[in-house]
């Protein structure tokens, strides 16, 4: 056994959320190390969408402009019809950048998004990624933990050392057993076939498809029809308790399904695969130094497509902290935090998805009054996504936009966070720098907060908002507001007791 090198950070698991956890820490220049176990890019996708909140965080690892490039913009939205194919209800979409400075909703091929991610991890000397070596043990010690990994295809096994470890080995996760291995289990949980197709020509019947999401809410045989891009598409199919496991993934048996819509004329069907949907939530995401993000914490059925989405938006909540944590700018109770608000927000989405699964599976109409909205005799069939404030945690807590996403804003034509990449941010219209002493400096200066003069839409929203300072977190959430110095200065030392402070604040 070779005894190997010590890093501040070691994250387990380079899927989408380690690789983003990785880019958002490398930038604060930390050494990291990154376990894999796969030598390769997992070449199956199962996530194809994500929303402009995640595009935005792209953005703060300098990676959005290329992940728009191999992305699309929806503005179509989501129908969830009946088995008559009538229009039940719809998740909302814009054809106009929405207010994360980005258009709301995305899709793409997971493998493109992943390559990226890691080509952008190549950057930084301070990130070191060792591919194809499996976690096999974690051994705890007072002040690090040790990892034991063995390397793909040979009997050597070679032990790190971290200050800091993060979980983002999935499901199955060993980190997240070792925290804890209690789980919520929000009561969903199904068998469902996944068929991504390539689309080999045009003609009338791929011209026919739809360009947005279909949740066919049929009992007979409930089923999701993905698009993708012209070139893509994906049926997801619930397995019926009827259905033969082995006959279900041959030839015949997708196409007698498929058949409506395509036949081997117009397409090839990639992959087919069999998924247990669930929707699950760990009890504990944090224990010591180890903690977790992703869904080695949690899993949503993939009805809304914000499994992944959720996962980066952890990755976001988590890289700031333990980065001001690792160099010595906060203490480290404000993890205990990082779950509390997460959790709040992450059962939002997840138990939305899961109302998803039910009209999908039962086409009542009834669920839609009962869970989309007040009346359903009303002309309007339209729902958006939540927008959830946080759990408690370090923010001001109070009323909405308080721990709420805020928006990105213009500024001459540039995004407004490109000033304050991954920092945070004093948006203000009160002339406040001439005010500010030397002791808010100071703070200022160790918080590495950016000050952000207000133009007219800033001024609007702060105006909307009753109030002409608003302090803004790295990841984006709202901190704070304030209308003056004073309210100022107090949002700044509220900040400055919240990360500093040795015990858990709630
Ligand atoms: C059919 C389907 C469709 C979906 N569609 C969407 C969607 O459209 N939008 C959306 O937001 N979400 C979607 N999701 C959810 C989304 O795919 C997941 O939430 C997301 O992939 C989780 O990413 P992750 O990085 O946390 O975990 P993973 O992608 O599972 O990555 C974990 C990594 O850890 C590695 N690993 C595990 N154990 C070890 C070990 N012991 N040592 C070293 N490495 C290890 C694994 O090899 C893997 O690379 C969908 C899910 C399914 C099943």
């Amino acid at each position: 056994m070779e005894e190997n090198r010590k890093f501040d950070l070691i994250i387990v698991g380079l899927g989408p959320v380690g690789a983003v956890v990785a880019n958002l820490l490398a930038q604060l220049n930390i050494s990291i190390l990154v376990i894999e176990k796969n030598k390769y890019i997992h070449p199956t996708p199962r996530a194809i969408h994500f929303d402009g909140e995640i595009m935005r965080i792209f953005q703060n690892i300098g990676l959005a402009n290329l992940i728009k490039k191999i992305s699309r913009p929806s503005y179509q939205g989501m129908r969830f019809v009946d088995a008559n194919e009538k229009t039940l209800l719809v998740r909302k979409a814009n054809k106009k950048i929405g207010d994360q400075g980005w258009y709301n909703n995305w899709y793409f091929f997971q493998p493109d998004l992943e390559n990226i991610l890691r080509l952008g991890l190549n950057r930084f000397n301070n990130v070191s990624i060792r591919l194809g070596e499996t976690l096999i043990k974690i051994k705890e010690f007072k002040n690090k933990t040790t990892l034991t990994t063995n390397i793909a295809c040979s009997n050597k096994k070679v032990t790190y050392s971290g200050k800091w470890i993060i979980g983002c080995d999935g499901t199955k996760s060993l980190i997240s057993n070792k925290i804890s291995n209690k789980v919520k289990d929000l009561g969903f949980d199904e068998k469902w076939l996944v068929i991504d197709l390539n689309i080999k020509k045009d003609n009338f019947k791929t011209k026919k498809l739809p360009n947005y999401t279909v949740q066919h809410c049929n009992p007979i045989r409930p089923m999701t029809r993905c698009f993708i891009n012209p070139k893509k598409r994906r049926w997801e199919i619930k397995i019926l308790p009827s259905d033969d496991l082995n006959k279900i993934i041959q030839k015949k048996f997708l196409w007698s399904i498929l058949l409506p819509w395509l036949t081997p004329n117009e397409a090839e069907i990639e992959r087919a695969q069999i998924y247990t949907f669930h929707s699950t939530i760990k009890n504990k995401w944090r224990k010591k130094n180890l903690v977790i993000a992703g869904d080695s914490a949690h899993q949503s059925p993939p009805f809304l497509g914000q499994g992944l989405c959720a996962g980066i938006r952890d990755a976001s909540s988590l890289a700031w902290r333990l980065g001001l944590i690792i160099r010595g700018k906060a203490n480290s109770s404000i993890l205990d935090t990082y779950m509390d608000e997460r959790k709040k927000h992450v059962l939002e989405f997840i138990r939305l998805a899961v109302k998803c699964g039910e009209l999908i599976n039962t086409g009542k109409k009834e669920l839609i009054t009962k869970y989309f909205k007040d009346d359903y005799s009303n002309a309007d069939i339209t729902f958006n996504y939540p927008k959830p404030q946080l759990g408690k945690g370090i923010w001001n807590f109070g009323k909405v936009p308080l721990g709420q996403i805020t928006p990105q804003f213009f500024i001459k034509n540039n995004l407004s966070d490109e000033k304050a990449i991954y920092k945070f941010i004093l948006l203000e219209n009160c002339k406040l720098k001439k005010d500010l002493k030397n002791s808010d400096k100071k703070l200022i200066e160790e918080f590495e907060i950016v000050i952000i003069s207000a133009n007219k839409e800033i001024t609007r929203w702060l105006y909307s908002n009753n109030s002409r300072v608003a302090l803004i977190r790295p990841d984006r959430y709202l901190y704070g507001v304030a209308n003056d110095y004073t309210g100022t200065k107090k949002l700044l030392n509220n900040l400055k007791n919240q990360l500093k402070s040795k015990k858990t604040i709630w």
